[in-house]
């Protein structure tokens, strides 16, 4: 869905025919700073010989600020014609929501309940290393194709994607087979013992697995060629 932009136009035309003809570039852009309500903001220039006249956007998310000019010549005003509608400008910007980045401590809706973005120490897999007393050196999320998970001699974990179309036993079930070889890395009594401290369901999920593991592969990550 296309967010409705906030343009404003001038009155000035395009420079003619000749002018669009001598037009080296349509992606020619460049980049100044305006001083707007107190603050330096950056405007961004742009050359595009299909607009008719000289036009200023504000983008309504991002804050973005654009002028589109016709040809080079009108590109030189540009900036005196951002400079022009400033006031403008910032009671756009005024309407801009405030950015929230993708970090800890941040809100964001998921599914449209809020939800609080917590550093990955809280995870399923450090829960269960955190209870055998170790901790993974790195963990990776792939799209791999004949393994669910893989512990490296350097405890490197890492898991395909593919195991969150799984029921959550499944999931529990391979975080706790890798965690394990954190500390056993083999298949050994001493292993399946760690494994089954740590979930109760190892059968049900290797069946579970065998019987659907192939399913999983049937979502595609990308569009793939016919
Ligand atoms: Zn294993």
């Amino acid at each position: 869905m296309d967010l409705a932009r906030r343009t404003k136009e001038t009155g000035y035309g395009s420079e003619g025919k000749l002018m669009r003809k001598s037009l080296a570039s349509r992606h020619g852009s460049k980049r100044e700073l305006l001083r707007i309500d107190g603050r330096a903001v950056e405007v961004t220039m742009r050359l595009n010989p299909r607009a008719r006249r000289l036009i200023v956007k504000v983008h309504p998310s991002t804050g973005e600020v654009t002028v589109v000019a016709p040809s080079r010549i009108s590109l030189t005003r540009a900036l005196d014609f951002a400079r022009g509608e400033t006031s403008w400008i910032a009671r756009q910007l005024a309407r801009v929501p405030k950015q929230v980045p993708l970090v800890s401590g941040a809100r964001i809706p998921f599914r449209g309940v809020e939800c609080l973005i917590v550093p990955a120490e809280k995870g399923r897999s450090f829960e269960f290393a955190a209870l055998l007393g170790t901790r993974p050196r790195r963990v990776t999320v792939r799209d791999t194709a004949s393994r669910w998970g893989s512990c490296s001699a350097n405890k490197s974990i890492s898991y395909s994607w593919r195991l969150i179309l799984a029921p959550a036993f499944v999931l529990d079930y391979v975080v706790a087979h890798e965690t394990a070889h954190l500390l056993e890395m083999n298949h050994g009594p001493r292993f399946w013992r760690l494994v089954r401290s740590l979930t109760p369901e190892i059968s049900t999920a290797q069946a579970w697995l065998k019987e659907n593991g192939v399913m999983l592969h049937r979502y595609a990550a990308r569009e793939t060629a016919p």
